[in-house]
């Protein structure tokens, strides 16, 4: 397959251009989900491509070190995209020096085509190799699979630029120059461009992925508290519930509500209000474990599910949680000490008969009006109507 070179170049330049482009739109929108950068880095790929494209009709200082250049470019900014995108601070002399030991190096040995393939295969696939480890370092904290068409991508063009320069070694009495009429560079170039696709394909699903993650989050969570909302705890209960069941393993709920929280409002004012929810919601985050599930049922309500726990346990993490917001110092938004104490309703599932997600909550809610009736700041215990 001899393929001509720089109609291939022509090809990288019109498809980078593009893609630049169609990144560049989506970037609009994302600017701090690396986007910005990587759009910049695909607008350098053309350039370094027009460059190389213009071998021989302008000076090799342009074509070759500043095409180069422009390469090693290309790299560190996908690099600097996929460290904000993943929201870390980038090590910049790691992804910056190579660019500085390209301009060097191939200044020094702009005679030396041979030379110059082999020092460049082993910064493209140096800096290749930081992309694919830092996307691979957080690849479980990252949603969907625009990641892997990133990694897939990186890791042909290494195979590829290795390939470029063992081929350019053992054939270089026939590969003179990048323009040589020998299958490898046509190989090595055509499928590049096939990279540059996928990789920014990965890039742009990506982005979408991350937008999809963030409406997840939203339509889960309480903005005010951060906490899963009444719909999540819902269908988090029936599936418990269900779960529970069929282990034959005991599931307890907790329902809280703010005692005298209207007067919290009416005195301080209602963002008072919301610092003091915001305070309790991290109050009863912080004293549960990793696979309770505390949300806010709405207003001034919390349901926390306590899957594997037993009445006596539900209980217990009951009076642990009021004393503690009884003990805890609330402020207002102006700084004024808010005395504050919460009650609390417990049932378990093994109180009912095949109880549904609802009959749990109404159990809960009757425990904690008994709670509510008996004087407030205290734990009440849902107690079935026995037929007997
Ligand atoms: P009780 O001890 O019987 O529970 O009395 P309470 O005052 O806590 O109960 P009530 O249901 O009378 O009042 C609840 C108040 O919670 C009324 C409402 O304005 C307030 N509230 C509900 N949601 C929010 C919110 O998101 N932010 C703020 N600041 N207040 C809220
Ligand atoms: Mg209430
Ligand atoms: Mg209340």
């Amino acid at each position: 397959m001899l393929a001509h070179v720089p109609t291939l170049f022509m090809v990288i330049m019109a498809l980078s251009a593009t893609l630049a482009l169609s990144v560049g739109i989506a970037a609009r929108t994302q600017l701090r989900e690396g986007m910005a950068y990587w759009a910049l880095g695909l607008f350098a790929h053309t350039l370094a491509y027009l460059l190389f494209a213009l071998r021989g009709q302008v000076s090799d200082w342009l074509s070759v070190v500043l095409g180069n250049l422009l390469l090693s470019v290309v790299f560190a900014l996908f690099a600097e995209g996929v460290f904000q995108f993943q929201r870390r601070r980038p090590p910049r002399w790691l992804l910056w020096t190579p660019c500085g030991v390209v301009v060097v190096l191939f200044a020094a040995l702009l005679p030396w085509y041979l030379a110059r393939v082999v020092v460049g295969a082993l910064i493209y696939v140096f800096q290749s190799l930081v992309v694919v480890l830092a996307v691979l370092q957080k690849r479980k904290e990252t949603a969907g699979v625009g990641q892997y068409f990133l990694v897939t991508g990186f890791l042909v063009l290494v195979a590829l630029t290795l390939l470029q320069g063992v081929g350019v070694v053992l054939h270089r009495d026939q590969i003179t120059s990048v323009l040589s009429a020998h299958w490898l560079p046509g190989l090595v170039f055509l499928t590049s461009a096939l990279c540059t696709v996928v990789v920014s394909v990965g890039l742009i699903l990506m982005g979408k992925e991350r937008a999809d993650e963030r409406n997840r989050t939203l339509a889960m969570r309480d903005a005010l508290t951060g906490l899963v909302n009444r719909r999540s705890l819902l269908e988090a209960l029936t599936q418990q519930m269900a779960h529970a069941r069929r282990h034959g393993q005991p599931l307890a709920l907790l329902m809280i509500d703010i005692d005298y929280f209207k007067r919290v409002n009416d005195s301080h004012g209602h963002l008072s209000g919301d610092k003091v929810l915001k305070t309790v919601a991290g109050v009863i985050a912080a004293r549960t474990r990793a696979q309770d599930l505390p949300g806010r049922l709405g207003g001034e309500e919390f349901l926390v599910i306590l899957p594997g726990t037993t009445l006596q346990g539900a209980l217990q993490l009951a009076e642990t949680l009021r004393q503690e917001i009884e003990h805890t110092g609330f402020c207002s938004v102006s700084g004024e000490v808010i005395a504050l104490t919460i009650s609390l309703g417990v049932c378990a599932q093994d109180q009912l008969v095949a109880p549904l997600c609802d009959d749990m909550i109404n159990a809960a809610d009757q425990a904690l009006y008994l709670a509510k009736n008996n004087g407030r700041n205290r734990v009440g215990v849902f107690a079935p109507i026995s037929l007997a």
